[in-house]
Formats: structure tokens, sequence, C-alpha cells
């Protein structure tokens, strides 16, 4: 089996709130998304997504995503898309870094081998662990009132994970994550994720005013030395994920033990084979994982449900249900979520048909 062609449709994702917030007055409102189709000599097509969370979030943006593949594509025709190490090795000699670029067609390529397999990609990934993967919703920043009514709302809908986006006046990011865990019962979880948003004595002071709840702290500060430090001056449960970008910053984190939960995102490391590399790493090392991608629809939300169901879970913290935070529906077949968990489909590769209608014209085309 030859890969004859990848192609990528841009498709805009607006999203159900009016925008997307997190620190340093970053947001979104609506989502840029290539999805990525790779075509085989055999007529199986398989697909993939990229979205990245706007270009200020990972070194990474949405028309990145298109001339990457416009400069990689034409380095893979030919290649077999089930032998997705020999595939990944192919794209790293061609193109130097920019996983995010790589990850729709590694994805795609493992929606082929399901396909040609007839088995789905979870399989392929290690096994179905448990009925459902439990997943966690996002609040948006906004003045604690309005988050805290968000998350009594999410609540209500049957989540039991929240990831409060905070990372702006320390002062008022106390008063966010109390008002949050107040009205949260106790074993639901409540992450505080300031992506990156506090210096270093401002995370100082946000730890120490918080010190007598029940909440986890993820990735505080720009730098790794940074939340490492914080790390070491508090007891709260502690996630990295910005930082944490690479095999070799995994296996640091793990040494310098910085961290109880690490945040694996698909695009962020470069695909399903790469993710699952860390995922087996992070299993074998004893870490935690909050599984999932920087953003997207209907394809992002079944890849990571593949990972993530594809995961013991005892180490699966959470994932998350893309989809369900925007309007456009791009594929038939994905996880719809139930009451606060997804499962991944049953059916052969991702079980996913992306919807031709709404995708809209092709605007990479190598062949
Ligand atoms: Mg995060």
């Amino acid at each position: 089996m030859k890969i004859r062609r990848i192609f990528a449709h841009r498709v805009e994702l607006p999203l159900k709130e009016d925008s997307y917030k997190w620190s340093g007055g970053k947001s979104v409102s609506v989502f840029d998304s290539t999805v990525v189709g790779v075509e085989t000599d055999t007529g199986l097509v398989g697909y993939g997504e990229v979205c990245p969370l706007g270009p200020f979030y990972l070194p990474a943006y949405a028309d990145g995503v298109r001339a990457g593949l416009r400069e990689l594509a034409p380095h893979l025709l030919g290649l077999d898309p089930r032998e997705t190490a020999k595939l990944n090795h192919g794209m790293d000699a061609a193109l130097k870094g920019h996983p995010y670029v790589k990850s729709g067609i590694d994805i795609a390529c493992w929606d082929i081998l399901g396909q040609a397999t007839g088995l789905p990609v979870c399989t392929l990934l290690g096994g179905r662990f448990g009925e459902s993967v439990r997943l966690y919703r996002a609040i948006s920043q906004t003045p604690p009132d309005v988050m805290v009514q968000n998350v009594a709302g999410y609540r209500d809908e049957g989540y039991t994970r929240f990831q409060l986006k905070v990372g702006g006046d320390p002062d008022t990011d106390i008063e966010r994550i109390r008002a949050a865990r107040e009205i949260l019962p106790a074993p639901c979880r409540l992450v505080a994720d300031a992506n990156t948003g506090w210096t270093q004595h401002e995370a100082m002071r946000v730890v120490r005013g918080v010190r007598d709840l029940d909440v986890y702290i993820e990735q505080p500060c720009l730098t790794y030395e940074e939340c490492l430090a914080v790390r070491r001056n508090t007891n709260h449960p502690f996630v990295l994920d910005e930082n944490i970008d690479s095999l070799e910053m995994l296996l640091r984190a793990k040494a310098d033990l910085a961290m109880d939960v690490v945040n694996l995102k698909i695009s962020k490391l470069g695909g399903l084979t790469k993710t699952a590399l860390a995922r087996d790493l992070c299993v074998s090392m004893g870490i935690a994982m909050t599984i999932e991608d920087s953003w997207g629809g209907d394809i992002t939300t079944a890849a990571i449900a593949h990972l993530a169901h594809s995961t013991p879970e005892e180490f699966r913290f959470t994932s998350t249900d893309f989809n369900s935070y925007v309007t456009v529906s791009t594929a038939e077949g994905a996880p719809q979520r139930e009451q606060g968990f997804m499962r991944a489909s049953n059916s052969p590769g991702l079980g996913v048909q992306p919807r031709q209608d709404v995708l809209g014209p092709v605007v990479v085309d190598v062949s």
C-alpha cells in the first residue's frame, strides 16, 4: 500500500460560548482547523486534524500547518502509511521540528492502518481499558462570579473534572479557585491552569493563598525552572503542560520529580505515534496523564478518545471532548459526551467519516 495523495481542508470551528480566554488576555472566538487526508493507491483514505490554540499558545499556527504540509507531503508520496515508524522517520528526515505539522498526517495514517486491518485505533495502540474515558471541562477565564456559574452548569451536565483558566491577577485567581472549589462536591477534581501566566512570585502567592484547598496547580510559569521552584514550595498536586514538548523534557521532569501529572497533547508531540510513545513511558514511570490536544473538532476528539481509551485507567487523569465546545460537526461517528465521559469508537480506524459538505474546498493538494 502506498500514499498517493495528501490533501487538506481548512475549516472554521466557532465556539458555543462566545470566546475561549486564558492567561495574559489571550482568546479565540473561531478556531481555524486543518483536516488532513491521506489517500492510498488502494482507495483507502485516512483523516487527521490539527488545530492550534491560536498562534500564541504553543509554537504553532493554523497557516503554518498548511504551509508545512505543502513542504512535507511531496517527500511522503510512495511510503506505506501502515508503517507508522518508517513514516515518522521519513517525516523527521524531510522536515526538522514542526511536530504539529506532522501530527495530522500521522493520525491519518493510523486511521488507514485501522481500516486496513479492520481494527479500531485504540486496539492498535495497546487495547481498550475500561468502559469509558473521563472528561474535564475547561472553564474560560472570566470574572470569578461568571466562572463559578459556568463550573456549576458543567457540573450539572455530569462533568467531574474542571480546569479553571487562571494565570491572571493573583488575587482574582485566588478568588476564582476558592469560589469554584466551594461549589464542587469533594470527589470532583479542580485544576487551576495558569498556562504560563504567573511570574514566580505571583505563583508563590497563589499557592499559599489556596493552601487549604484541594486543587491541582498546572503550568504556573513560563519556564521549566520557574515551575520547578514553585513545585518545590507547594504540596498541591502539580501538572506540567507547555514545557513538556519532547521525551527529553519528560525524562528530565521525571528525574527532577517536577510533576505528578503531565499533559500530553497529540499535536504538541507530533502525532499519535510519538504521543503513544510518551504515554507508554509515563505508564512505565508511574506518571498520570491528561491526554488531549491543543484544540480541534470531531476528528481530534476521536484521536484523543482512542489514545486515552488505550491507556490504563489509573494513569488517565483526564481528557477532553473538544467537539462539544464548537458549533460545527466535521465528521460522523465521533465520540459524543455522556455524563462527563466519552468512548472510542469500535469501528475500524478512528471510526469517523468526514462531512464533505462541511469541510469545503481543498486548500492543500499534493499528489
Ligand atoms: Mg494546560
